[in-house]
């Protein structure tokens, strides 16, 4: 179906053009802003004009390595609005601003029956695309939904909530789903180390369970925006001993728990230190395969348990959507880094080797976007971010 015929007559002032800018990962390391067709919408399917798309340290690591074929447009964690609807679509229209997911489980089969969403074949095909092989396209103007998203993954964003606020529903299912493996408890208290975007998300979630929140990071800047967060017990790894400052705060015993939220396998014996006999450590950021040294008796003897959690889960979808839709967390403040479309390389490469002062971030197609579009005027929400 022609994307033109789609269009209502409040949109058609703006036409949809045909060629559009992204982000196109051509090989490793190397992705430039190439102009590509805007994709075509079927029934039942959306066309999205993109406002927001996160850059996901998964983004990074296809990047690096090359773990996935070129060409393709990468980008995931996606707000915007919708451009065009095909027909038989009767939930949004033109001009609603959404965001939306790249998998969705089918729901039916044998594997989503016993809740291993992560092996249903639909659940493995992406269904967002920008053009080429299906890869998320949030790293371009515009990205088509396919149907199983539009009837299952596509969530309305309220009139309160920026375009930036609202793609942090996938990264904070991630950080549920983290927080549900540790299940930290009233009373106890657990140390989180690491204080970037996701650390933060991890520590205040930590916290809203009840725990006692200790955050450690060797920048203080980043200290400084989780204590905005009420993250008030903070260690500045720059200066003490993380495992002694620990144990001062806690009797001698070190936490009931840790979390890991800072790449690499140097600070997995730091964590396994800090916690008590008996006390747990969360592996979140480790996800390139290798060795890593550990005592095994800090397991054994001293019966320490280490579990890891990756990815999102569709079970903890809803609660993700509230907690981003509910702004539970003032989650702008996250982004330190906002890029146009044009300047995708640079974002990536910040990304890549963060600095002090860099948290979360963003490409943002939509900051061209002209006052007179619709939803400019909820642009300027993304002002208190
Ligand atoms: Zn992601
Ligand atoms: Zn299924």
């Amino acid at each position: 179906m022609a994307i033109a015929s789609q269009f209502t007559a409040e949109e058609s002032v703006l036409p949809l053009p045909t060629i559009m800018q992204a982000a196109v990962y051509r090989g490793i390391n190397d992705v430039r802003v190439e102009s590509v067709p805007v994709p075509e919408i079927r029934p039942g399917e959306l066309l999205i004009r993109v406002h927001t798309c996160g850059v996901c340290g998964t983004d990074l690591k296809k990047i690096a390595t090359g773990s996935h074929s070129a060409p393709r447009i990468f980008g995931h964690e996606i707000s915007g609005m919708v451009a065009a609807a095909g027909g038989s679509v009767q939930q949004f229209k033109p001009g609603d601003r959404v965001v939306v997911f790249h998998h969705i489980p089918c729901g039916n089969c044998f594997y989503c029956q016993r809740k291993t969403f992560a092996q249903c074949d639909t659940y493995k095909k992406v269904g967002c695309t920008a053009g080429f092989e299906p890869s998320g396209g949030g790293f371009a103007e515009y990205v088509r939904v396919m149907d199983w998203i539009v009837q299952n993954g596509t969530v309305r964003i309220p009139d309160a909530v920026s375009f930036e606020e609202a793609c942090f529903v996938e990264p904070v299912n991630t950080c549920i789903k983290g927080i549900e493996r540790l299940q930290p408890c009233a009373g106890e208290t657990v140390l989180v180390i690491g204080q970037g975007p996701i650390g933060i998300l991890l520590a205040a979630l930590a916290q809203r369970a009840g725990a006692r929140v200790i955050t450690s990071d060797l920048h203080g800047q980043r200290l400084t925006i989780s204590k905005d967060f009420g993250l008030e017990n903070s260690i500045d790894a720059s200066r003490v001993d993380v495992i002694q400052e620990v144990r001062r705060m806690t009797e001698s015993r070190g936490a009931d728990a840790a979390i890991l939220a800072v790449g690499g396998n140097g600070l997995i014996k730091t964590a396994l230190d800090a916690v008590r006999p008996g006390g747990r450590v969360l592996l979140f950021a480790q996800t390139a395969r290798g060795e890593a040294a550990i005592d095994p008796a800090a397991i054994c003897v001293d019966e320490k348990t280490l579990l890891g959690s990756y990815s999102a889960s569709v079970d903890l979808q809803d609660r993700s959507v509230q907690f981003v839709m509910g702004r539970e967390m003032n989650l702008g403040r996250l982004i330190s880094h906002r890029f146009p479309l044009s300047q995708s390389s640079e974002a990536f490469d910040l990304a890549a080797h963060p600095q002090p002062s860099s948290m979360k971030i963003v490409i943002q197609p939509g900051n061209s976007w002209p006052a007179s579009r619709p939803g400019s005027r909820r642009r300027n929400a993304e002002g208190n971010s």
